[in-house]
């Protein structure tokens, strides 16, 4: 028997009416002749009652620092309100439902709370659930550990529980269906004429994820790929195709022909991030500086990103929340650093750039024509990126995206 593993999120659970539309791509499916194991996000977002921010808010409106046994608890239990009321809907819709937690799919994983990794699945309880001829529910982004702990994926976590879950059950496919078309040359919320990527490589959708394009959880990508399993990315609200995410180019019916790797795929951005700047021209004692402001952080448990060091300047970013911390650690070393508070990192990638000359000239051309001032910049195999003020973060991401005429025209 065929299986589909069909993960929804939150934009498609919110209300009634989404979720009916949620029962209808389940039930077309069926009717298509193949089994299906539903995944479901927390309904809605941010400011929606039982989303998972609201979730959060509640408990730090008490505790600013709550444990993080604790808020795994409360945040895994989104998922559970959006499973038991689709799988309810499902059954008024006469389609046998059954709802099934983490723990009670069989998902397990290492104990590190907020961000756990699924280590395996024993899928015994979804199969016999499928065997009864019933559609499980699985509520995405938690599992339980060995020592029996619940624990949580990280956010999009549940695209991963799709993606491992779709390995496990040997899927012919994972389908994440979402609030968009599917995977776009950058996100159509800033950019109007953003195009659709009909197909795309797991390697490049890992790039535009890990990156910042939020529309899909890396992790998820890496898991499907490790195990062959092909994605595909559409939307609840059309009956678009979406992106499929392979290694090959299955439209080709006789032949199998590898999808190359594009020049650029697309622009993402990640926007909240502080940069550090630490200028230490005017220290008697320079030498090791590097490695002690680095050791410090470090032992401090603070993660930072973007760095760059030259003779007598140290520059680096932290996430908001960790840059006052990072100021007062760095004063009690004797040093004077500067913080810019509200600064974005916009990205221009594409895992075919390797060795293509001037694509760097190009963005910075982008930029600069737009008056916006570059705060940093850094590239690797498969990317570049700059820092810019958060201000001119959009502005930056249509200059890059019409630089390289990523858009439908
Ligand atoms: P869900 O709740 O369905 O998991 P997410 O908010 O996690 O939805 O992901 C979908 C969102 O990802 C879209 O609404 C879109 O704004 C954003 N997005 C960012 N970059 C891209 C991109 N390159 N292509 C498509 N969507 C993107
Ligand atoms: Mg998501």
């Amino acid at each position: 028997m065929r299986i589909t593993v069909q993960k929804f999120g939150g934009t498609s659970l919110a209300n009634y009416e989404q979720r009916d539309r949620v029962c209808d791509i389940i039930q077309k499916t069926l009717e298509s002749g193949s089994q299906t194991v539903v995944v479901v996000s927390a309904m809605g977002r941010k400011n929606d009652p039982y989303a998972t921010d609201t979730l959060i808010q509640l408990v730090r409106e008490v505790n600013p620092h709550p444990s993080a046994r604790e808020m795994d608890l409360i945040m895994a239990c989104g998922e559970i309100i959006s499973g038991v009321v689709l799988t309810a809907q499902l059954n008024t819709r006469g389609i046998p439902a059954r709802f099934f937690t983490g723990e009670q799919a069989g998902i397990v994983t290492d104990d590190q709370f907020s961000d756990a990794h699924i280590k395996y699945i024993n899928p015994k309880n979804i199969l016999a659930c499928l065997k009864e001829g019933l559609v499980p529910v699985v509520a995405g982004f938690q599992g339980k550990s060995e020592n029996g702990e619940l624990t949580t994926l990280g956010r999009g976590g549940s695209d991963t529980t799709a993606s491992a879950l779709g390995v496990a059950l040997h899927a012919e496919v994972v389908e994440i269906f979402t609030d968009v078309e599917g995977v776009m040359t950058a996100d159509p919320r800033i950019v109007e004429n953003a195009r659709l990527l009909d197909d795309i490589t797991y390697n490049e959708v890992c790039q535009l994820a890990r990156d910042g394009a939020k529309v899909i959880h890396p992790r998820a990508v890496e898991i499907a790929m490790q195990g062959g399993i092909p994605l595909r990315v559409r939307s609840t609200f059309s009956d678009s195709a979406g992106t499929l995410i392979t290694h090959q180019n299955h439209r080709q019916q006789d032949a199998v022909c590898i999808i190359r790797d594009r020049l650029i795929t697309g622009v993402t951005y990640t926007s909240n991030i502080a940069q550090i700047k630490v200028n230490i021209s005017q220290l008697d004692d320079k030498k090791g500086m590097e490695l002690k402001i680095f050791k410090t952080l470090a032992d401090n448990g603070i993660s930072i990103d973007f760095i760059s060091v030259q003779p007598e300047l140290i520059m680096f970013t932290v996430l908001p929340d960790d840059s006052a911390r990072t100021i007062s650690i760095l004063k009690n070393l004797g040093l004077d650093p500067e913080v810019e508070m509200n600064c974005a990192k916009v990205a221009v990638v594409g895992a075919g750039m390797t060795g293509i000359p001037g694509v760097m000239a190009r963005v910075v051309e982008a930029l600069t024509d737009n008056n916006i001032p570059i705060l940093q910049s850094g590239d690797s195999y498969t990317n570049i990126w700059c820092l810019v003020k958060r201000e001119h973060m959009e502005q930056a991401v249509k200059a890059l995206h019409d630089k390289f005429e990523l858009g439908n025209s």
